[in-house]
């Protein structure tokens, strides 16, 4: 039978000893067993964001949830807020902001680019309390230079949110030495790990904007005041509770959490960026156009392509018949227009490889040509 392969920017394919913590009985979450995995997962997360002075928070939840764990906990009604608006996903960023009392300035430009650095300092400038940036729009694959934006952030003493749940574990991110105050991501993505733990980082300075709230958090299940205790106990060994923890999720992000300290972070980040690099070499030569305007804004964790001249959405049907699943667009003005590749949570150049002849199958094209150029580039990684 044809082994399908999952190439769509999360849910990804999971690493079979990582799927095989799925399969066990479940354990209790106040035994010594889970407490251990828990705090073990929880250290070793700070490696995964290069967070050493952050608190990570692990929640039962998707990516919403874990934008949702940032906004409420810093929001306070009537607070300032900038949004740097790259896709879908900025947009529900501002959503939430406004959900939870904030008056947000939204910062955007074409579909496929970013707001120019000058405008961004302009909008901090005015001292809002916090910038929400997504490190990379699933739904558009443009990547925002968030040490930059950071750093800008810090001169004008603002509190960054970086969505992070497209990126986080695939394309780099230092979130200390960035001074990033709050990054955020989601199990499904480049973690590897099946969909269902919301994830926040949260360093310093948001902890302490969250001490000094004058209102309480309007979401209850969200509340870092529970949530924090909890933390801070497993991180201490200690049995606790609020709500009960996914329990083989949790073991299935510590496996996932531990292959990624084994193979190194940088390690994992020149990986994706490698396969990145082949798959993009590939799609070029098949003469097809991606959704960011400009190389250095292309994400490494995945790639948003316009369908050729004459072609629509039934390109993902003929695909799917060889085995491999990719997704259609999700941004709303370009949604019909374009399709997306994930290559997160992949091991290697076979899958790139097999994509791309599957997509070279679906346009009928004869030649091997992608898969040819993205061999080439794979090969050539060391020179370039
Ligand atoms: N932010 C980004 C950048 C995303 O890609 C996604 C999911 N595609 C989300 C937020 C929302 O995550 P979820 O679907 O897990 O709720």
């Amino acid at each position: 039978m044809l082994k399908p392969l999952l190439m769509i920017p999360g849910p990804v394919e999971v690493d079979s000893e990582v799927l095989a913590m799925m399969a066990r009985a479940p354990l209790s979450h106040t035994s010594p067993a889970f407490i251990e995995i828990f705090g073990e997962c929880l250290d070793n997360l700070r490696d995964v964001f290069v967070a050493p002075d952050g608190q990570p928070i692990v929640v039962a939840g998707s990516g919403t949830l874990a934008m949702e764990l940032a906004v409420a906990n810093l929001v306070e009604p009537g607070d300032r807020a900038v949004v740097i608006e790259t896709g879908l996903f900025s947009r529900r960023m501002t959503d939430l902001l406004r959900r939870h009392g904030a008056l947000v300035e939204v910062l955007a430009n074409q579909v496929g680019d970013i707001p120019q650095l000058e405008e961004i300092e302009a909008a901090l400038i005015k001292k809002p309390k916090i910038l929400a940036v997504t490190h990379v729009d699933t739904s558009t694959g443009v990547v925002a230079p968030i040490h930059q934006i950071a750093t800008l952030a810090r001169k004008y003493q603002v509190l960054t949110i970086v969505d992070g749940v497209c990126a986080v574990a695939g394309q780099e991110f230092r979130q200390t030495d960035w001074d990033v105050d709050v990054c955020i991501t989601g199990s499904q993505k480049a973690l590897a790990v099946p969909p269902g733990l919301a994830l926040v980082m949260a360093r310093p300075r948001a902890l302490e904007a969250f001490r000094s709230r004058k209102v309480p958090v309007a979401s209850y299940y969200s509340d870092w005041t529970f949530w924090l205790p909890v933390m801070q106990a497993y991180q201490a060994r200690k049995p606790s509770y609020f709500a009960t923890p996914p329990v083989s999720l949790v073991a299935a992000l510590n496996e996932s959490v531990r292959q990624v300290k084994l193979e190194g972070i940088e390690a994992r980040w020149n990986r994706h960026c490698r396969l990145s690099k082949a798959f993009k070499a590939g799609v070029t030569a098949l003469g097809l156009r991606q959704v960011p305007v400009r190389d250095e804004i292309q994400a490494v964790t995945l790639t948003a392509m316009y369908y050729p001249e004459g072609v629509d959405s039934s390109l993902l049907g003929k695909i799917s018949a060889e085995g491999v699943t990719i997704a259609g667009g999700v941004h709303p003005s370009i949604a019909p227009l374009t399709f997306r590749v994930g290559h997160m949570g992949i091991d290697g150049i076979g899958e790139v490889l097999r994509t791309l002849a599957a997509i070279e199958i679906g346009l009928e094209i004869k030649s091997g040509i992608g898969v040819a150029a993205a061999q080439t580039c794979w090969m050539n990684w060391s020179r370039i």
